[in-house]
């Protein structure tokens, strides 16, 4: 079978990780069997839908590297497409017109709930049988056709003419066996009073057009499946397979909203995280491969399989998002991780070019941070000379009683030739046994001057790539700071 996934998000917000994770799980599952993966935009409800929501979920794709080969198609643009299948279920009496009007349906679904029955569609306007029937028993069709009643003004919509009795199964990649009973189920809207199609035609229409062998979805698809297959196999085709994916709940049990902070993709790069750490996350949600944790993109995509995805809804943690960007952040090429940690320098108004190399500076800062932002925030002495040290820092480490042994640190430092974090180090190290100070207590004062903070990496480092220049005039300033504070006292 050729394998054909897609991804069919709404465009009427952004791309959560939910949809994300969907979206994952149908790539991979494309990549694992050198299928194809297409990108379909479902913007048929025109108010909802908006420019920037689509821009959101092409953003969200691609900062996670998922690719797509075809697309993205966009609903909005096949309605000549989806009038031609419903005109051909109204033909073939697979589908008929509803003149009920809104009063009509209100007060019926008012008087079902008050019998505490489910609210559903009662056929009034349904035909006793189905053209087909009646073209089988060569009986007029027209006789099934549903009159047009007396006063109706409104444009009717058309609905599906589901069959009344029997069931529809459906074997779920990921759930097994679904049976659903006909008689549960009513006769749906597939074309609205203005002619616009419905969810339910349009994604039967475009998933048999577009070839899809696979529909991986949100299990909250789940109940409009049946109806999908009986339109499906109205219209003399073959079901897809389906896998439907559970949801993924909040810490609190909840079902994963803005309430328990980030939900959207974008949200989480702005925040710091690497791509590759919240795929890692997101196959792990609700997937596993015994108990492993850590899978480079490879190895998912040559690991994946449907069968192995938890029925069960998965619980988002985000301590456990923290922890794998972390490791990717330590493990990850620092050329690779540099690019990103430029792009959060420079959103912070940074010139990533006003300072020592950015692969550097990762190597330097990535076992002590958790996040991009982190390591930006922790690294905006490297580009930037700072107005003032940091109060409580400068108020330890600061003082009078270290400002000769640092006067001195800056006259041997200044003498060297060779600016390198050897070199340094040794000067600092000599230094401190000569006035017989143990190295904190040189390092830390140094440190200080120099990034204007009581953090950073290892202070030789540090200096290396602060540059010559620049830590020499930290370092003024930092004397200059001590000896005020001297006078002061
Ligand atoms: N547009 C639907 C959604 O965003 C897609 C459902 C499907 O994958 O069939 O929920």
């Amino acid at each position: 079978m050729r394998i054909r996934t897609r991804f069919a998000p709404s465009p009427t917000g952004y791309l959560h990780v939910g949809g994300a994770r969907t979206a994952l799980f149908s790539w991979l599952y494309a990549r694992r069997h050198g299928g194809e993966f297409i990108l379909r935009v479902e913007d048929t409800d025109r108010e909802r839908s908006t420019a920037e929501s689509v821009d959101a979920i092409l953003e969200g794709m691609s900062w996670l590297g998922l690719d797509y080969d075809q697309g993205p198609f966009f609903q909005s643009e096949r309605f000549p497409r989806y009038r031609e299948v419903v005109q051909r279920l109204l033909d073939s009496g697979h589908a008929y017109h509803c003149y009920c009007s809104k009063e009509r349906l209100e007060t019926l679904r008012a008087g079902q709930m008050a019998n505490k029955q489910k609210p559903r569609y009662d056929g009034h306007c349904r035909p006793s049988c189905s053209r087909a029937v009646h073209a089988l028993r060569d009986i007029r069709p027209s006789m099934a056709k549903s009159a047009v009643p007396a006063g109706a003004t409104d444009a009717p919509v058309v609905r599906f003419r589901n069959p009344a009795d029997g069931e529809v199964v459906m074997e779920d990649a990921i759930r097994g066996r679904i049976a659903f009973q006909n008689a549960e189920l009513d006769d749906l809207i597939i074309a609205r009073g203005d002619g616009t199609p419905t969810y339910n035609l349009t994604v039967v229409v475009d998933d048999s057009d577009m070839e899809i062998s696979h529909v991986i979805r949100g299990d909250d698809h789940i109940n409009n499946t049946p109806r999908q297959i009986n339109i499906i196999r109205a219209l003399g085709l073959e079901p897809p397979i389906y896998a439907h994916v559970p949801m993924i709940l909040g810490d609190d049990g909840q079902r994963l909203s803005k309430r328990h902070g980030a939900v959207s993709v974008v949200e989480y790069r702005k925040q710091g995280y690497l791509p590759e750490a919240l795929l890692n996350y997101l196959v792990r949600l609700g997937w596993s491969h015994g108990d492993q944790e850590i899978f480079s993109l490879d190895e998912m995509v040559a690991l994946f399989d449907l069968e192995d995805v938890n029925r069960a809804a998965s619980a988002f943690n985000t301590e456990k998002l923290v922890w794998l960007n972390q490791h990717y952040l330590k493990t990850a090429d620092p050329a690779h991780v540099a690019r990103y940690f430029g792009m959060h320098l420079g959103e912070m108004g940074i010139d990533p070019d006003a300072g020592p190399e950015l692969t550097e500076v990762v190597m330097a800062q990535r076992e002590r941070a958790k996040t991009l932002i982190e390591m930006a925030e922790n690294s905006v002495f490297f580009y930037q000379d700072f107005e003032a040290f940091d109060a409580k820092a400068a108020q330890k480490h600061l003082r009078p009683v270290i400002g000769a042994a640092l006067a001195m640190l800056k006259e041997r430092l200044q003498a060297l030739d060779s600016w390198t974090a050897p070199a340094i180090h040794q000067e600092v190290v000599d230094l401190a046994e000569e006035m017989d100070l143990k190295l904190g207590k040189l390092a830390q004062p140094l440190r200080v001057a120099v990034s204007g903070r009581g953090f950073s990496p290892p202070i030789d480092i540090t200096l290396e790539l602060v540059g010559k220049r620049r830590s020499l005039e930290r370092l003024d300033k930092a004397l200059k700071f001590i000896e005020d504070r001297a006078s002061s006292a």
